[in-house]
């Protein structure tokens, strides 16, 4: 695995330990006051409507979830038990059949509406993700985009991979053979947390389209964000009961959400998705898993500084880290590396740390305490075996719980656990490369393979450079938007990164069985009355010559 093959630029300072460090990261002054309440839009009305939407009996058990800002309660909500799961899927077999019978223009109608909803409305599912994740609202903006972009994507260009389609024929013209795209019935969507409105809608949206009905399990600290897209694609026209959800544990509902699923849709931890592989393999469905990372930047020699570091700023720090395309390991040309290390140090060290329900802050809260205390483990496990922390380093509890900062680390070791394994936080590490070859073996360097981000100067060199790295999306001269936004491409991961993919033609046709309708008008695969088996296999061979001949593919 990669190691640091240089000493730290005179222009960064010393090593310090995370309990050493002066803040580096400047708090704005408001931002005690305004985390202490739950913005307006978030009445207890709103929250405990979302909440009945939970498939769960009227005496189920309840779960509060806390808000990661302040940690004050935040939901209280019912819990699916096995049973519960069994029912939703029992109304989702009824209501996909009169759904998949709507036409494709009705459909199309009704993820045009969710769209306008989801812009409207933005303001309230803002409130929702920003309380329920802990991020900055710019953050959560990007999730609102990302909805409005799947949806219109997919009403408009469903049709173009679900109309039948006629394909050639075993016999040219003696055969009138047509592809047909059946939806696969009931698809499980397990989401996880760091997105609740990308993670729950996008998937959903792909697959209601093509005609299925979706029982999800979105994860319960997000559970409301994920209702709220329900509540609103309801409003929008889609018949009730064709998109469900359930709350609980995955080890107590994960079994019949398998179970009776046609199709399992999973994003979540490598871990996880390697069971639920094994689990819908016993099963014989499809599945497409979105996993971990442990993704890369390389900076080419001819790059930009300014820019890259500008890049790495929002490459590293998205939702505190949270982000399954963020970037954890930087790999930097050596003959820039003081005066690039420079640059994103100070941009970083700028960067806003805080609570805010406005555009007003750079990074915001971890989610949970779980994740709070794998990033420091992490970190203090890098900094104890001799790694320099550059920025950040350290929890801020005088902000909230859950607050780290944004931390850039040096000197990592493969002995160090963030070296390798997936921090999912603010913390990136910087190395060096003598040569592109180099940098290309030192990405490669992991079994993951999610995304990657490459900055030059040159264009054509850079995405020269991306295809050589084992990622599923590798942006060039950006960090992870350029690809995830380009919807009409595939996107998912290599290796331990996952299985399928999502967006673009892959991301609505893994969600249909293909079925081929093959009409043979004459007949023509027996030898016709007179003509003996020696004579027929003879005149087809010969048509066979005239036709590789004529070029017929
Ligand atoms: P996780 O695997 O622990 O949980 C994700 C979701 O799956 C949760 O809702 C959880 O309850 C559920 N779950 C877990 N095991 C289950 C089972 N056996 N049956 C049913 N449900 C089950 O992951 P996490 O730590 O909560 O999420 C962070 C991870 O997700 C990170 O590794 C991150 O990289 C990854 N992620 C990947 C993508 C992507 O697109 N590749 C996107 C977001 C997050």
């Amino acid at each position: 695995m990669a190691t640091d093959h240089t000493t730290p630029p005179a222009a960064t300072p010393s090593a310090v330990t995370p309990s050493a460090t002066a803040p580096t990261v400047a708090v704005p002054p408001t931002t005690a006051a305004r985390t202490s309440v739950l913005p307006a839009s978030l009445t207890p009305a709103l929250i405990q409507r979302l909440a009945a939407r939970v498939v769960a009996a009227p005496d189920a058990a309840r779960v509060t979830t806390n808000a990661p800002y302040t940690g004050a309660p935040l939901a209280d909500l019912p819990v699916s038990t096995p049973a519960d799961v069994e029912r939703a899927f029992t109304r989702a077999r009824i209501t996909q059949k009169a759904w998949a019978a709507t036409s494709l223009t009705q459909r199309k109608k009704i993820l045009l509406r969710f769209h306008d909803l989801v812009m409207a409305r933005q303001d309230e599912g803002l409130d929702l993700m920003q309380a329920e994740n802990g991020k900055t609202r710019r953050d959560a903006f990007l999730e609102v985009v990302d909805i409005a972009v799947t949806s219109r994507y997919y009403a408009r260009n469903a049709a173009k991979y679900l109309e039948p389609k006629r394909r050639r024929g075993a016999i040219p013209v003696l055969t009138h053979t047509t592809e047909l795209r059946h939806p696969k019935g009931v698809v499980t969507v397990i989401s996880p947390w760091n997105y609740p409105l990308s993670m729950a809608a996008s998937d959903a949206i792909a697959a209601l389209m093509a005609g299925n009905a979706v029982v999800q399990k979105p994860d319960t600290q997000t559970a409301l964000t994920a209702l709220w897209s329900l509540d609103l694609m309801e409003e929008a026209g889609l018949p009730a009961g064709v998109w469900q959800m359930v709350v609980g544990r995955g080890s107590a509902i994960g079994g019949a959400l398998m179970d009776n699923a046609d199709y399992m849709m999973f994003t979540g931890s490598t871990a996880s998705g390697r069971k639920i592989a094994s689990d819908a393999g016993r099963r014989l469905i499809g599945a497409s898993l979105e996993l971990g990372g442990k993704n890369a930047m390389i900076v080419l020699d001819d790059a930009d500084i300014d820019k890259a570091a500008e890049g790495a700023v929002a490459a590293c720090f998205p939702s505190a880290g949270q982000l399954c395309v963020s970037v954890e390991r930087l790999y930097v040309a050596e003959s820039i590396r003081d005066r690039f290390v420079a640059a994103f140090v100070e941009r970083t060290r700028r960067l806003k740390l805080g609570a805010a329900y406005d555009y007003s802050i750079d990074v915001g809260s971890l989610t949970t305490a779980a994740q709070l205390q794998t990033v420091r483990e992490q970190v203090e496990d890098a900094v104890a075996k001799g790694a320099t922390v550059l920025a950040g380093g350290r929890a801020r509890p005088d902000l909230g719980p859950l607050f780290f900062e944004p931390t850039i680390l040096t000197d990592v070791t493969p002995d160090m656990t963030l070296c390798e394994h997936e921090t999912f936080g603010p913390v990136v590490s910087i190395y060096s490369y003598r040569s592109v070859d180099e940098a290309i073996a030192l990405a490669n360097a992991t079994p993951y393979g999610l995304n990657a981000s490459v900055w030059s100067g040159n264009g054509a060199r850079g995405r020269a450079v991306a295809a050589r790295v084992h990622a599923g999306t590798v942006n060039v001269n950006e960090a992870f938007a350029a690809a995830w936004g380009s919807i009409d491409a595939p996107m998912g991961g290599m290796g331990d990164s996952g299985l399928g993919r999502r967006h673009g033609a892959d991301g609505i046709l893994k969600y249909t069985e293909a079925q081929t309708v093959a009409h043979q008008r004459i007949q023509g695969f027996t030898p016709p009355p007179g003509i003996s088996p020696e004579t027929w296999a003879a005149l087809l061979t010969g048509a066979l010559k005239v036709l590789k001949a004529a070029g017929v593919r």
